[in-house]
């Protein structure tokens, strides 16, 4: 579903984010009513705001280099901006993908500096008023600043694991090792998701990510792919339609 436009990118909502939406309202509502409703709402709401500032802080770097940016989905597990192109120059890349974490940092030290660290973190109790709201923003954008940069390909920290290796051997060669490095450490989170803290929800979003490092890396094998056979056709058709050279290039004879 389309919601409203921001500097020409559409923001778009999942049909499944109203089912999270619905579950943490019922879930507020069980718990106190009318203040438990508005209290899981407001957070969700805010929550996800902070996601949008996220994704556009990858696409206002994005814009800036002159790569469209077609829309942001949210979903329950989190949002995605839609580029019309990734950028192989990998300082671009790097800063694209730094934009997004970095919206969660300056979002951290702005509430840090207006309502102070929350006490007893990461354990630390909110209570249901400004304050506490404030402090449990502070909290998720901190744990949502930290969590991208884990280098799990197509996450941000993969990005810029992939970035950082495509300055130094072939783009396709980098995204390979990225998001094979991404897949092992999809499977440990999953596993450790599951076997130690017995949450399932983690778990499905590590197998989640480690499915769309797998989709990302044949897409960009698909595209090399496509490219040469490009060039080859360019250069085939190059051949036939320039006339070989009738007689060898005038030299100076010695
Ligand atoms: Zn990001």
């Amino acid at each position: 579903m389309n919601l409203f436009r921001i500097r020409g990118i559409q923001l778009a909502v999942h049909f499944s984010f109203f089912l999270l939406l619905a579950f943490v309202a019922q879930a507020g509502w069980q718990d106190s009513g009318w203040p438990g409703l508005l209290w899981g709402v407001g957070t969700l709401v805010a929550f996800f705001s902070c996601v949008v500032l996220h994704e556009l802080g990858h696409s206002f770097t994005a814009m800036h280099f002159g790569i469209g940016v077609r829309r942001i989905l949210l979903m329950p597990i989190g949002g995605m901006a839609e580029f019309d192109d990734i950028p192989r120059q990998p300082s671009r890349e790097l800063l694209i993908t730094l934009a997004g974490p970095a919206v969660n940092f300056l979002i951290v030290a702005v509430l840090w500096v207006a309502v102070g660290f929350p006490a007893g973190w990461p354990q630390a109790d909110y209570p249901a008023n400004a304050t506490g709201f404030a402090q449990l923003l502070l909290h998720w954008n901190l744990i949502m600043g930290c969590f991208n940069l884990v280098p799990v390909f197509p996450m941000d920290g993969g990005r810029i694991l992939r970035a950082l290796l495509a300055t130094r051997m072939q783009y396709l060669r980098a995204t390979f090792w990225a998001a094979s490095v991404g897949k092992v450490l999809a499977v440990l989170g999953g596993l450790t998701a599951l076997l130690l803290f017995h949450t399932w929800l983690t778990a499905v979003l590590f197998a989640f990510i480690f499915y769309a490092g797998e989709m990302e890396y044949r897409a960009v094998q698909r595209r090399e792919i496509e490219d040469a056979h490009w060039r080859a056709v360019l250069a085939r058709a190059y051949a036939a339609t320039v006339p070989p050279p009738v007689a060898e290039p005038p030299m100076l004879r010695q």
